[in-house]
């Protein structure tokens, strides 16, 4: 698995399946169930550890499922994540709104320069976060100050009874990195298909210089420099401060153990710095937890999700 994440980090999967269409994924899904075979969704692979034992049953990876549609939906009304986003990259008011449906597994860059390409706005503050579409609204990914339940308009799911069935976007239901297809959330166990947005017209020119932005801030944030998750722990504005800061005033940028390190430069991405194992991984980030709460009283929860065999 250490091919198909960005920490380049996990043992083998026995089986890694990429179906190439939706019905092929829930026939997979069918057989599954009946040969009681486990099943793990992957799709970047960019927030997650896997185990150095690997994963038991089949990955399924969604990256093939990438299309993309633009279609018109009408006028543009009063609230709503559609008219939201359109004013947030300055579209016209009453200006034509275009809905976009997208497969779970299409890259989130490749999703903006789509918008990008139609002049769309409201997506740009994704442009350059590793990860797929379906990755991205299980997390709720934030950028930017802007979260995916801030765009989303809905997704279409294969639910965990086997039924394929749109769902719509209830907000209170989606706080900060948290979905309800979370473990412990109402829609636990089900897989995103697809995911639909409603965008409205922005100045293309403006857009791109956006997203370049996004970029160059990345990688001058040391984003790429080393495989990693981006941010090993989730930011809790009860602390006042970002977590990086509080690993920071811990003095544990360069902390090493094995391969696995602090960054350097940014106390919260702990990177792989060679071979790093996910034992390495763990050990650090129970460290650094460890760390937070008998010298600070700081309890801090990770965002990166340890998946495979314990
Ligand atoms: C350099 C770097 C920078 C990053 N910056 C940010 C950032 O600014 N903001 C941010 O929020 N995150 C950031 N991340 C983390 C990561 O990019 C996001 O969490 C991204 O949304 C993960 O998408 P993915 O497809 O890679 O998910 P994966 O790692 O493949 O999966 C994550 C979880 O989602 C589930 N999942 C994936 N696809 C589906 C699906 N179709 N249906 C149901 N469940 C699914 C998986 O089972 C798993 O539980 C960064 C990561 C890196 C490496």
């Amino acid at each position: 698995m250490a091919r198909h994440t960005s920490f380049r980090i996990g043992g083998p999967a026995d089986a890694l399946i990429a179906p190439k269409t939706v019905d092929d994924l829930e026939k997979l899904v069918k057989s599954a169930r009946i040969e009681g075979i486990p099943l793990t969704i992957l799709g970047g692979g960019a927030n997650v550890v896997v185990s150095d034992r690997g994963i038991r049953g089949i990955v399924v990876e969604t990256r093939s499922l990438a299309s993309i549609e633009a279609a018109d939906a009408g006028p543009a009304s009063d609230g709503g994540p559609a008219s939201e986003a359109g004013q947030a990259s300055g579209a016209g008011q009453g200006a034509g709104r275009t809905r976009l449906r997208a497969g779970a597994g299409v890259s989130m860059s490749r999703l903006c320069e789509f918008a990008l390409a139609r002049g769309l706005g409201g997506l740009e503050n994704f442009y350059a976060m590793p990860g797929s579409l379906g990755g991205s609204a299980f997390m709720n990914a934030r950028c930017y100050e802007v979260e995916m339940a801030d765009r989303l308009e809905g997704l279409t799911i294969l639910d965990r009874r086997g039924d394929i069935r749109p769902f719509p976007l209830d907000h209170a239901a989606w706080t900060y990195k948290t979905s309800p297809l979370q473990p412990g959330r109402e829609e636990e166990g089900s897989i995103i298909l697809e995911a639909r947005f409603v965008l409205g017209p922005a100045d293309r020119a403006a857009l791109r210089a956006t997203m370049l932005a996004r970029r160059a801030d990345r990688e001058a944030k040391g984003h790429f420099r080393l495989p990693s998750a981006g941010s090993m722990f989730k930011n809790d504005r009860g602390l006042g401060r970002p977590t990086g800061a509080i690993l920071d005033e811990l003095g544990l940028k360069g902390r090493r153990i094995g391969d696995a390190m602090v960054s350097p430069w940014h106390a919260n991405i702990f990177v792989n710095a060679g071979r790093a194992s996910s034992h390495d991984i763990l050990a650090l980030v129970d460290f650094a937890r460890e760390e937070a709460l008998t010298r600070l009283g700081v309890s801090i929860v990770p965002e990166v999700l340890f998946i495979g065999e314990k």
